[in-house]
């Protein structure tokens, strides 16, 4: 039976690592603060190192990419712990380049990388409706699907090259950002216009403009109810990644450039911890209204 082990336990690694637990599957798990493994029924240890020993497959799902480099590589890093022929799946939505050198470094160890960010919201993760965008040898990616499907709905393995998941991954938060910014200036006309909101919502969402952002974040929005499914200071990381991959590629992003921006007027406000649909307050801002009020 293989065994799993899984790091990084936060709105979206503690949803993922209960749905494998739902499926029967046993787990040793690691997390920085150790409170949020509580309630799972896992083998909690000490360090992320000691999840390589008893792991055949470990998942990651940290921050950002030094926090990767670090759960993975640093002095207490699950790669000490890992064995030839072990695979590692990162979870985490880090920088395509980067991930290139860590699974360069994890095959010197003859360790295999799958880079698979995922898409779906706090929600997915919970419900097991993940889309996950997977990068890495064919072989590693096969011996791992039928783990991740315990929280996916879909699957697509892009390519063979390092860090092809993690470019799909920014290729999807264009159309994610984007999309907030089209929920968040028609949300706000229809607001000037005195319309019922929620009954502008319902009207087209079943239409052309129908979107996962505007169905799950429209009616948050019209509520107040700024809760992170993911947060502001994550998203601007991810659009720091879109935005450097653009820049190498020679690719003009002016879209995303100007929601980049307007999310910086927001951590400079001191709401970076709010979820990302909180968008809306930097355009509240600039028109003088505010959504529900
Ligand atoms: P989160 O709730 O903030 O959790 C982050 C996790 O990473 C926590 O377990 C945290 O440990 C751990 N971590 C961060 N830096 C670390 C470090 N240096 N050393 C050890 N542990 C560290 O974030 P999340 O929303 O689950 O996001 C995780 C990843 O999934 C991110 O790359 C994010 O961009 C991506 N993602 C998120 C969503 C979403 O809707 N939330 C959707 C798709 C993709 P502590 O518990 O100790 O803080």
């Amino acid at each position: 039976m293989t065994r799993l082990g899984f790091i990084g336990l936060g709105t979206m690694g503690h949803g993922m690592a209960a749905n494998l637990e739902a499926a029967g599957h046993r787990l040793t798990v690691w997390n920085r603060t150790r409170s949020k493994a509580d309630d799972l029924g896992a083998h909690v240890v000490d360090t992320a190192r000691e999840v390589g020993p008893e792991s055949d497959i470990v998942f990651v799902s940290v921050s950002d990419t030094s926090d990767v480099e670090e759960v993975v590589f640093g002095d207490y890093g699950v790669i000490h712990g890992m064995t030839q022929g072990d695979i590692l799946v990162d979870h985490s939505t880090i920088s395509p380049v980067a991930t290139k050198g860590l699974a360069t470094r994890a095959a010197e160890l003859g360790v295999d990388w799958v880079d698979a960010p995922v898409s779906g919201g706090s929600e997915g993760a919970v419900n097991g409706t993940l889309a996950v965008m997977v990068g890495g040898p064919s072989n590693a990616v096969e011996k791992t699907r039928p783990f991740m499907d315990a929280y996916s709905k879909s699957i697509v393995h892009v390519g063979e090259e390092p860090g092809s998941g993690q470019m799909v991954k920014a290729v999807n938060q264009v159309l994610v950002v984007l999309n907030q910014l089209a929920v968040s200036e028609a949300l706000l006309l229809a607001e000037a216009a005195d319309l019922d909101l929620r009954k502008t919502l319902e009207a087209v969402e079943g239409g052309a403009a129908g979107s996962w952002m505007l169905s799950n974040r429209g009616p948050q929005m019209i509520e107040r109810d700024w809760r992170p499914g993911f947060t502001v200071d994550l998203q601007q990381k991810d659009l720091r990644l879109v935005l450097e991959a653009a820049d190498e590629l020679g690719v003009p992003m002016p879209g995303v450039a100007l929601v980049f921006q307007l999310y910086r007027s927001l951590q400079a406000r001191g709401l970076g911890s709010d979820g990302n649909h909180a968008l809306v307050k930097a355009l509240e801002v600039l028109a003088g209204i505010e959504l529900g009020r």
